[in-house]
């Protein structure tokens, strides 16, 4: 299918589903069901499955600019699509090929999914993880507790990382597996209905055909699971500054200070050029990195790195900015705006922090030929 068409009519949907009710959603911390099933059937929630898996085969261009638009309405909706996302693309990168016609068409067909790295010991420091995927026979027992899983409050499944022999793997867990119990983590300060949750793994059980990527590197099946969720939430971030953007520009020319529209102060002028600067440099690294990502160009991992880390930076600068042009119409809770506020400051600490990215950007600044 031609990729002007796989998306056709998609941000019409996110209009209908979505409306005016992203505040109501982060209110209640949650999104209906019926939102997100309808999403997950058409494959909208991982659009780049392949279309051999019943998925739409979107390139990443045009999935991170739907992902920015769905991320300017919602970042709790955005955040369950970079979940699914991931566990896609993990199951892509790590999956054998009866592997992939197992799980592929469930999640580009209807299923929710999330991704557990994370633990109370193991945030930054993923080489801490002590979940482990014990083989016996053609079983796998799984044990071991995740935090802060997005969307797992949701999931049908959830592809949790564990150590796996002198290695590392990752497994399909079903969330209605006995000895698995998720958790909501309670009121979240962004992102609010995005269904995070901990999960415990007390002795699950699977059969050994759920394990994915047996006996790699740990850290190199982390990177590789992380790659996806970088990028998308690097398109989310340039969404957050959309939504920001828009919000202040629409403001500044029409409320009225000192007899005049707020966007004829300069002052005020700097922070919406700011806002489009930010907006522009956001944009344009994901985009690069995109390219990368459709190219198949091995600079693909250190342009998703550093799309993660400008978007991250910008949307969380530019959101403080916007709240700044706005004054007390941005204190109101659930203004686009003021939940902006709250969802950028998190894109600075996950998939790899605003430290962490550095300190893998560094490693490359340093290793460049001079
Ligand atoms: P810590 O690792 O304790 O770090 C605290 C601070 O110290 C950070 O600023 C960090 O940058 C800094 N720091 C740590 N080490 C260094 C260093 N070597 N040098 C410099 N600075 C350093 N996890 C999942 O597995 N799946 C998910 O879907 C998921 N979703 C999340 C969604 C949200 C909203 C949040 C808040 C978290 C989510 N997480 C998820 C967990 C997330 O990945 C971790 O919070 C993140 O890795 C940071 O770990 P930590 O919170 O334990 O912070």
């Amino acid at each position: 299918m031609p990729e002007t068409e796989t998306l056709t009519g998609a941000r019409e949907l996110i209009d209908d589903l979505v409306g005016d009710r992203a505040a109501e959603w982060d209110r209640a911390g949650l999104i209906p069901d019926d939102v997100l099933r309808t999403l997950a059937t058409r494959g909208l929630l991982c659009a780049g499955v392949p279309d051999t898996f019943g998925g739409l085969g979107t390139s990443s261009a045009a999935n991170g600019e739907f992902t920015a638009y769905v991320g300017s309405r919602c970042s709790s909706l955005r955040s369950v699509m970079t979940s699914q996302g991931m566990a896609a693309w993990t199951i892509q990168r790590l999956g054998s090929p009866r592997q992939h016609a197992e799980y592929l068409p469930q999640l580009a067909g209807g299923k929710l999914a999330a991704v557990a790295f994370s633990e109370a010991e193991a945030g930054s420091d993923l080489s801490a993880m002590t979940t482990t995927i014990e083989p016996d026979g053609d079983t796998v027992t799984v044990r071991g507790q995740k935090v802060w899983t997005t969307a797992a409050h949701y999931a049908d499944m959830i592809v949790v990382v564990g150590r796996y022999g002198s290695g590392a793997a990752a497994v399909v867990v079903p969330a209605s597996a006995p000895g698995v119990t998720v958790s909501r983590v309670p009121q979240p300060s962004g992102c609010r209905a995005a269904g995070h949750a901990d999960v415990r793994l007390d002795d699950v059980r699977l059969p050994a055909s759920a394990v994915l990527g047996g006996g790699q590197p740990l850290m190199l099946l982390v990177t590789t699971a992380l790659a996806y969720g970088r990028i998308s939430v690097a398109w989310g971030c340039v969404g957050i500054l959309r939504a920001c953007l828009d919000a202040a520009r629409e403001h500044a020319r029409t409320r009225k200070q000192f007899g005049k529209p707020l966007a004829g102060h300069q002052l005020v002028g700097r922070h919406l050029a700011n806002l489009l600067t930010a907006e522009q440099i956001a944009t344009r690294v994901c985009e690069h990195a995109s390219r990368c990502w459709d190219d198949g160009s091995p600079e693909m991992v250190v342009a998703t790195v550093l799309a993660k880390q400008v978007g991250a930076l910008q949307a969380a600068q530019g959101a403080a900015a916007a709240v700044q042009v706005l004054g007390s119409a941005a204190a109101h809770e659930g203004h686009v705006v003021e939940r902006a506020y709250r969802d950028a400051k998190l894109m600075e600490l996950i998939e790899g922090s605003t430290e962490i990215c550095q300190l893998i950007l560094a490693d490359h600044a340093v290793s460049m030929p001079g």
